[in-house]
């Protein structure tokens, strides 16, 4: 069986983690264990760039920080006070070592590293152009466009350089760029993912400032959270200090409203607020909006549980762990030949029947991507002897795929893209569905003046032009079409059409 059958993780997936140091005479050490923090936003590979002033040292590997990192002497290999980290999980390109991050070149503007966190949609279109003109690409990721434009800018200094690579691109990126005595971080003039500022006391008693995706990674260091990188602001962090550059026009914001629902870690404040906050909240909102009588809360656990005990708060029903999940699932096993009912879903979750047996159960989740998984999870409280199964889903039903930097299904693979939330109470085998609304998510968030992407919810894209090619195949293993968008001519802010070439 293969992982993705295994695992039946019907969500939408991370894209990735940064994390970067300057000044600190253990860096690599520190961003290993930043990386470490931020390892929810993705598995596949991770890496990690240092520089002792002189020189860049790398070392990337497939698979989780700790087996990469905990090797006998990679760390020792890795020396200077300046280092970026970066952990992925694939949005663009195959998932192959050769895409992982962070990227090194040797160009004209000297010795240079990347880590980049999100997708930029108009990538497919450069690297045609860049290739027409004579660039060898090196990977299949989009974050190569990037070093292309950078080593071809006639603009002599980085920052300069930088700005102009990234003016010329669209989409989302949260990027740390490392030299041999400098660190960038850089954030694009939408915002759609988090960058965050954080200092830590060095053994000298100098600061040390660390750039990172989430504060949950400044935590685990004892590191004090400064601010955000603003939308639209590059950041130069040299042995002259701090220096803050808008290299973009200002551009309405984008911030990814899915974080603060189900990527962030709760303990984190992405976007200048507490994600735990807007995890109650919106689960509170929830349960005003789809009140049930029903005598216990139960979430899918892991990532359910903030939002079932927002639910039971609001509701005054007990809160429940009426399912458990096995922490331990391997990335590959082997079915009996005798098949078993559910087998998949089994290895993940388990009922408490002592719990469910007799009850009316309110099931919390976060999402339903696909819904197939969901529908196991139903089947499998009914089976331990439920008596109701009320589904609640801590925000809208999701429509629409990410092209801003997170691994989704294509639109046909969305349940809620062709289907009514009816027709999918239905297909689940459930007493009753409730969406959070749009609305209550955006109060949940404290959207008060438009600041978050809802694309994924509404199918209306905030780039003017979107073009992009994916390559390999989606999570699903299947190979993905290419995709071309456009928004209709003068339709302003209305949806984009959607272009499929096989
Ligand atoms: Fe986030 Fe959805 Fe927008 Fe993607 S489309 S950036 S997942 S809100």
């Amino acid at each position: 069986m293969s992982a993705p059958d295994l695992i039946l993780d019907d969500h939408f997936h991370d894209h990735c983690g940064v994390f970067g140091v300057f000044g600190h005479p253990e860096a690599a050490n520190l961003v290993y264990l930043g990386l470490y923090a931020l390892q929810h936003r993705g598995q596949e590979s991770a890496g990690i760039v240092s520089s002792d002033g002189t020189e860049l040292q790398v070392h990337r590997a497939m698979g989780e920080v700790e087996e990469i990192f905990q090797q006998p002497g990679v760390l020792a290999k890795l020396p200077g006070s300046l280092a970026i980290g970066h952990t992925r999980y694939s949005t663009a390109g195959d998932k192959a070592l050769l895409n992982a991050q962070p990227i090194v070149i040797d160009c004209n503007k000297g010795k240079v590293a990347l880590g980049h966190n999100g997708n930029l949609t108009n990538a497919a279109e450069w690297r045609r152009k860049l290739e027409h003109r004579g660039s060898i690409f090196q990977t299949n990721s989009d974050t190569e466009v990037i070093v292309h434009l950078l080593a071809r800018s006639q603009t002599r200094n980085l920052s300069g350089a930088l700005g102009d690579a990234l003016n010329q691109l669209e989409g989302a990126y949260s990027l740390l760029v490392l030299t041999t005595d400098e660190l960038y971080a850089v954030r694009d003039p939408r915002g759609f993912r988090p960058l965050v500022l954080g200092k830590l006391s060095t053994p000298g008693g100098y600061a040390a400032w660390l750039i990172a995706s989430e504060t949950c990674a400044f935590d685990l260091l004892n590191a004090q959270y400064v601010r955000e990188i603003a939308p639209g602001e590059m950041l130069r962090i040299s042995k002259c200090g701090i220096e803050s550059i808008h290299f973009a026009p200002e551009k309405p914001h984008q911030q990814c409203i899915f974080e603060h629902v189900y990527f962030s870690r709760p303990d984190s404040i992405i976007f200048g607020r507490s994600v735990n906050q807007s995890r109650e909240m919106l689960s509170r909102l929830l349960a005003r909006e789809h009140p049930v009588e029903a005598d216990i809360v139960v979430p899918v656990p892991d990532s359910g549980v903030p939002a079932a005990v927002g639910y039971a708060l609001e509701s005054k029903i007990p809160f429940r762990m009426g399912l458990i999940r096995n922490h331990y699932i391997g990335r590959t096993f082997i079915e009996p030949s005798q098949a078993i009912r559910n087998f998949g879903v089994k290895l993940k979750l388990n009922p408490v029947r002592s719990l469910i047996e007799g009850q009316r159960v309110v099931l919390v989740d976060d999402s339903i991507v696909r819904g197939t998984t969901s529908r196991k999870i139903v089947r499998m409280v009914r089976d331990a002897g439920a008596k109701e199964v009320h589904v609640r889903i801590s925000c809208p039903p999701t429509i629409s795929p990410c092209y801003y930097g997170v691994d989704t299904p294509t639109r046909e693979e969305l349940i809620a893209s062709s289907n009514s939330p009816e027709d999918i109470c239905k297909f689940l085998g459930a007493d009753s569905l409730g969406y959070l609304s749009l609305s209550s998510l955006k109060q949940a968030v404290v959207d008060t003046e438009g600041r978050f992407c809802t694309s994924c919810y509404t199918g209306v894209y905030p780039t003017d032009l979107v073009q992009l090619e994916v390559r390999g195949s989606n999570s699903n293993g299947k190979q993905e079409a290419s995709v071309t968008m456009e928004r209709e001519p003068g339709s302003g802010e209305g949806p984009v059409v959607v272009h499929r070439e096989s």
